[in-house]
């Protein structure tokens, strides 16, 4: 049985990485979907948040499973025996940084492969520092992000409008 991770922060979660959930689902018996969870890091939804959002989200997807993590990815990665990284590009802007991860983590884990999609052009610009950034002005990107992450949006901003 293929196992393969895609690690995120997912605050919140988007269509865009939606579609990557369900691209690499089609490709592994088994998809984990790893919250990563930083203390040191400012997020608008707590982890909690983020997995019940998540999950909500996902509960229809077959062979998705939705956990947090808060150990190196590498060690998440061999403790639940994923052969597969899986991580989603954007834009060139993304490039350096998924460049990096990928040589500190096929040096330390030379048996795991990152596996790179390629956003779908609808998403090609959606992120969800985007999606938080309308938000705080009072608009919802529903197009781009699922009905529970809306909600979710709504009660930290009260006057978030399409
Ligand atoms: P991180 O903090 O690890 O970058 P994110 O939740 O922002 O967490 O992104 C998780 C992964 O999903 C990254 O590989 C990112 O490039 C990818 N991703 C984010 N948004 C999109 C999108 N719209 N289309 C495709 N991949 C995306």
């Amino acid at each position: 049985m293929k196992t393969a991770i895609y690690p995120g922060s997912f605050d919140p979660v988007t269509n865009g990485h939606l579609d990557v959930i369900k691209r690499a689902g089609s490709l592994f018996d088994h998809l984990i979907v790893g919250i990563a969870y930083n203390s040191n890091k400012q997020t608008l939804f707590s982890i909690e948040e983020r997995l019940n959002l998540l999950k909500e989200t996902l509960k229809d997807v077959p062979h998705v499973e939705v956990i947090y993590f808060s150990t190196l990815l590498v060690d998440f990665v061999r403790e639940r025996k994923a052969c597969a990284i899986i991580r989603g590009l954007r834009a060139m802007s993304d490039y350096d940084y998924e460049c990096a991860m990928y040589q500190v983590n096929i040096e330390m884990c030379p048996e795991v492969e990152t596996v790179f999609l390629l956003a779908s052009s609808e998403y090609s610009f959606l992120s969800s520092t985007i999606v938080k950034e309308f938000a705080r002005h009072g608009k919802s990107l529903d197009k781009y992000i699922p009905k529970q992450v809306r909600r979710a949006l709504l009660n930290k901003f009260q006057n978030v409008k399409q």
